[in-house]
């Protein structure tokens, strides 16, 4: 596949011009520096995500402007500045004091969008307690398995999630001490407390607790793609890479009006969604809405926003619903997009192009990483298919895999690919701030993470000549055929090619002859007749431009493909459905498919 490299016109485009050499950043950067753009917690007591999101702007001259604008159903807003936010989340931190919850103690949200959920994670960690927002469509289940791991001491939800998804779970639950309901209004449910009175009896005084930069501040379920969910530990630390990397990564300036449609009940929804833009003191828009892409279409147009960050399974949508090609307003604003959670397909930076009138710049990180890691940057060209290059302060290498797929060691340091275009198990070198500290209970999983001094982050990416890291697929998702080494990702971004493919997921099935032969799922665009015809179209489409060796042998049509509330392709469910085995942990499941 040959795709063009997008050049931006730098001069058109406001990126902070000291960012343009690559090389020269990269060589300038330390994380040491990057810390002092952050104030640190007054009379040198620490430093706490939540002074560098709130409190310092609060204090400062930002107090007035605007930090959250919160899009209602009806498409209305409500805002909320910095000095707000400073007082509600000082007045949260009260009342888990109030109640006994202090350092270190697990406080949980299943919540949606809505302020109480900003207001709850930037006060409990004013507190030095510690937060796990969850997604509000969990059900009891992936709820209870959570709150049992982390521990969690307080609960913070509305009365009728309550009441369908964990009233029932308070017995098997002894940790779980308080449960505040956002929405009592007076009458009191059994078992939980009225926040909204607590908050207005709680003193908005006293000053967000000491921590220091490694105290544990958030811990984050990943996305469970390829098996049972494991809960990332991060710190306070990490607001120093949270800080540095929407400074390269997203090109974050003091006026942007920011859009990350992450929920928090994924890593991004918190990192890019509540702290990234707040400790840039810069103005965050928040949907409470699932996503709609005439609403989204109208969002971006009518808060003017500058900045969006959304992930490859949303672009898709917009992509197959065609509705916005007929309605489509301009972006006066939009000067920015970018993309994370799963591969983002040629097809879709270039659709950007059109739809935007600015490509997309894919990213890449995982729940482990807490913040980007490598990024088709703001000030440099876009290679459509790539993920970009490393950011400063982030050492990124290829491991050589033996045919076990462990890494090959060497000495007792890893072997490392380093021909360009040869394919190798991505890995980082341990040390930047936002980097997890643990996987919760499971100290030897997080062991097995590293080797001969490296993360290993379970993907495969190959590294071009000019430092551009190509993703290949999952460890666990990549095809064996035939003596060929084949990506999911490859296969899957040239079926989108063909007019009718809205998005594919592949995966390999056992073969007698071949080991295995690729298998392709497809969700039409609409219009179009899943029929034999088109099947062998599809097929035959996808020979030319592959070869047979690559091309998917089979091909079947569906609705929808299975999906994690995160947005990503389910493969290891299509794989279990098509081989007749067992779905394994099946929690983090949005779209059944
Ligand atoms: P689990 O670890 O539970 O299986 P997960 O890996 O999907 O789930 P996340 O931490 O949300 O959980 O996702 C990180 C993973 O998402 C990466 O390891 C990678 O496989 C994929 N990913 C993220 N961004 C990109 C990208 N830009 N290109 C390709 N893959 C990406
Ligand atoms: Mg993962």
């Amino acid at each position: 596949m040959s795709w063009p490299t997008i050049s931006k016109n730098v001069d058109a485009f406001p990126v902070q011009p000291n960012l343009l050499d690559y090389a020269a950043v990269r060589a300038g950067f330390t994380w040491a520096e990057a810390r002092t753009a952050l104030s640190g917690l007054p009379g040198g007591r620490g430093i706490n995500i939540s002074y560098e999101a709130v409190d310092r702007h609060a204090a400062g001259a930002r107090a007035s402007a605007e930090a959250l604008r919160f899009i209602q159903a009806n498409g209305s807003s409500t805002s909320m500045t910095y000095a707000a936010l400073a007082e509600q989340t000082s007045r949260f931190a009260s009342v888990l004091r109030g109640l006994g919850i202090g350092r270190g103690d697990r406080v949980f949200s299943v919540l949606g969008r809505i302020p109480e959920l900003y207001i709850a994670v930037l006060g409990t960690l004013k507190n030095a307690s510690v937060f796990c927002p969850l997604f509000s469509a969990f059900g009891p289940e992936p709820i209870r398995m959570r709150l049992q791991l982390g521990s969690g001491r307080a609960l913070v939800t509305t009365r009728a999630l309550y009441r369908k998804k964990v009233s029932q779970l308070r017995a098997s639950l002894p940790d779980l001490r308080h449960v505040l309901l956002i929405d009592s209004d007076g009458d009191p449910e059994p078992g939980t407390l009225d926040l909204a009175r607590l908050m207005l009896e709680a003193t908005p005084y006293g000053e967000t607790a000491a921590t220091a930069p490694e105290d544990m501040a958030l811990l984050h379920f990943t996305s469970g793609t390829t098996g049972k969910p494991k809960g990332a530990v991060h710190v306070h630390d990490a607001v120093v890479a949270h800080y540095a990397t929407g400074r390269y990564a997203l090109d974050l300036h003091p006026a942007d009006i920011y859009w990350c449609t992450a929920d928090p009940g994924w890593v991004t929804g918190t990192s890019y969604g509540i702290i990234t833009p707040l400790v840039h003191g810069i103005t965050t828009i928040v949907d409470q809405e699932e996503m709609d892409p005439l609403r989204w279409y109208r969002i971006l147009t009518e808060e003017q926003v500058s900045i969006w960050y959304t992930a490859p399974t949303a672009l898709r949508m917009l992509m197959k619903s065609g509705s916005g090609e007929a309605v489509r307003p301009d972006f006066p604003a939009l000067r920015f997009i970018a993309s994370v959670g799963e591969p983002l397909n040629p097809e879709v930076v270039m659709w950007g192009q059109k739809a935007f009138g600015q490509p997309v710049h894919d990213n890449w990180w995982q729940t482990e990483t807490g913040g980007i890691m490598i990024a088709n940057f703001a000030a440099m060209p876009i290679r459509p298919g790539s993920m970009g290059r490393p950011l400063p302060g982030v050492d990124a290498a290829l491991v050589a895999r033996d045919e076990n797929d462990k890494p090959v060691m060497h000495e007792g340091t890893a072997v490392l690919v380093n021909d360009p275009d040869a394919v190798g198990e991505l890995a980082l070198r341990p040390g930047w701030p936002s980097m997890f500290r643990g996987y919760l209970g499971e100290e030897e999983r997080y062991r097995r993470c590293f080797a001969g001094g490296w993360y290993l982050t379970g993907d495969l990416a190959r590294r071009d000549s000019d430092g551009y890291y190509w993703f290949v697929g999952r460890g666990d998702d990549v095809i064996k055929s035939s003596g060929h080494l084949i990506g999911p990702f490859e296969v899957e971004s040239l079926l989108m090619e063909h007019e009718a493919v809205a998005q594919a997921g592949v995966i390999g099935v056992p073969d007698p002859v071949a080991g295995e032969v690729v298998k392709a799922f497809v969700e039409l665009r609409p219009g179009w007749d899943p029929d034999e015809a088109l099947r062998r179209d599809i097929i035959g489409f996808a020979r030319k431009r592959l070869g047979t060796a690559v091309a998917p042998r089979l091909l079947d049509f569906t609705a929808a493909l299975p999906r994690t509330r995160s947005g990503k392709i389910l493969r290891r469910l299509l794989k279990a459905r098509e081989l007749g085995l067992p779905e394994g942990d099946t929690s983090t499941v949005e779209v059944q498919g």
